[in-house]
């Protein structure tokens, strides 16, 4: 580890919410841009948990690596792990709702209706803002719609200090390991686009803005 390392935590991949023992609802997530930035902050000699849901690749060798499943087991591992780090890489692709009723066994077909109610799960940067103190937050987001303007109010709304944007259409799905358009926001409203770029050269640009936030505030 070099000597002015940082201590960063970056979370990847999807949550997955069970429905019963054998079935979930998730999302596209591939872990894949998580990976990445994880990987890219530990050539650079940082200190790296990285901390994935479930996905098909093998993971870098991390300082510490920790296997979650659900939102909740995510936020629960968090408030633990955030008190040792200095910056948060919020990568992972959280499930927003979780089935209110988690059946203990296989449902069966019945021939009739089944509704599976849905409630939302918390928001985790919003639970963590409490030790955000002194330490880095960096968001991601997956809009349809205006991206810019969506994307500098949830910078604002989760009290970020960096946000990556991703824009989701019929021409630009974000998902696997593909060139990306990426709209790179911070909190003093500095804007960088990359265009058609891998998620390798993604990490890397973003390892340098949170190398420069981190010695802005360093230096305060
Ligand atoms: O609000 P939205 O889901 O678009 O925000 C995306 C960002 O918020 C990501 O950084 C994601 O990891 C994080 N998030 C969260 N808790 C949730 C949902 C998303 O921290 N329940």
């Amino acid at each position: 580890m070099k000597r002015n390392s940082i201590r960063i935590i970056v979370t990847a991949g999807p949550t997955i919410e069970p429905i019963d023992p054998v079935r979930f609802i998730s999302n596209r997530s591939t872990g894949v841009m998580g990976y990445k930035i994880a990987e890219e902050a530990l050539r650079r000699g940082n200190k790296v948990t990285l901390i994935s849901g479930p996905v098909k690749m093998t993971p870098p060798k991390a300082h510490k690596f920790i296997a979650i499943e659900t939102a909740e087991e995510l936020l629960s591992v968090l408030k633990k792990e955030i008190k040792k780090a200095d910056c948060l890489v919020m990568c992972a692709a959280v499930s927003d709702f979780r089935p209110k009723f988690v059946f203990d066994r296989k449902i069966k077909k019945s021939g009739k209706e089944l509704k599976i109610e849905l409630i939302e799960n918390k928001d985790i940067l919003q639970e963590l803002s409490k030790f955000h103190n002194h330490k880095l937050f960096i968001g991601f987001s997956l809009e349809t719609e205006n991206l810019l303007k969506n994307t500098y109010s949830k910078l604002k709304r989760k009290n970020l200090d960096l946000i990556v944007a991703n824009s989701l259409t019929k021409l630009h799905n974000p998902f696997d390991d593909k060139n990306l358009n990426v709209l790179i926001i911070d909190k003093f409203k500095n804007f960088t686009s990359l265009k058609a770029k891998n998620k390798a050269f993604i990490s890397y640009v973003l390892l340098d803005k949170i190398e420069e936030l981190w010695y802005l505030m360093k230096r305060h």
